[in-house]
């Protein structure tokens, strides 16, 4: 195996585990390149794209959008000279066709596998609101000063249309079945972190930071 192949590491864990919130601070202190999918996804939606307009009735109805297509958009944004230098995916792999694909053109040094029961998930995604600037917030835990008002940009927050609870628990439920296999996967590998994802986001970032 050649050394020049891209470096990252994959955040892992299930819907509301706060990989989005985590990998924001760890771009902050290490640079490296964030690739979230669903963040590219709901962009595509947004801009009503070809893959906006075919992924969103799977994102709507909680499903898992189609590995092609998902794998098509991860390497696209895994070639920019940011992504180059280190890259760190967060909502990616989530089956293990999309880890295979991985595996065929990076190297993973580490997956962080940020670990938090179900029972607290969903309280944590019904709560979630969503500014349009990228922002999230939460109506108890981390709520806006102005109610309903995005702190940064003063734009009004909303909810995603997945954070529902029926459609949290179909989530869920598709991370018991296709995503536990991809942390099997790279358990196998080695390179496998467990780390507690309750409490406060900054012990949480503590913690990550203590294994990295
Ligand atoms: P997230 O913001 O990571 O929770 O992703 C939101 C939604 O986008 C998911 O519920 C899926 O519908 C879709 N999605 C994001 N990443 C992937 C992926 N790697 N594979 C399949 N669907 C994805």
């Amino acid at each position: 195996m050649s050394d020049d192949r891209s470096k990252g590491i994959i955040l892992i864990g299930a819907p509301g585990s706060g990989k989005g919130t985590q990998a924001k601070k760890l771009k902050d202190q290490l640079g490296y390149a964030h690739i979230s999918t669903g963040d590219l996804l709901r962009a595509a939606v947004k801009e009503g794209t070809a893959l906006g307009q075919k992924a969103k009735g799977f994102m709507d109805a909680g499903q898992l959008v189609p590995d092609d297509l998902v794998i098509d958009l991860l390497e696209e944004a895994l070639q920019t000279p940011e992504a180059k230098a280190g890259f760190m995916l967060d909502g990616f792999p989530r089956t293990m066709p999309q880890a295979d694909a991985l595996d065929a053109v990076v190297t993973i040094d580490k997956v962080i596998d940020l670990q938090v029961p179900f029972e607290l998930i969903e309280e944590r995604v019904t709560g979630r609101r969503m500014s349009p600037s990228g922002h999230v917030y939460h109506i108890e835990y981390n709520p806006p000063k102005v109610d309903e008002r995005c702190d940064v940009t003063g734009e009004a927050l909303y909810q995603r249309s997945d954070d529902t609870p029926e459609k949290v628990r179909e989530r869920l439920a598709k991370f018991d079945s296709e995503t536990r296999p991809v942390i099997a996967h790279y358990q196998q590998k080695g390179v496998v972190v467990a780390v507690d994802g309750v409490g406060d986001p900054e012990e949480v970032f503590t913690r990550i930071m203590a294994v990295m």
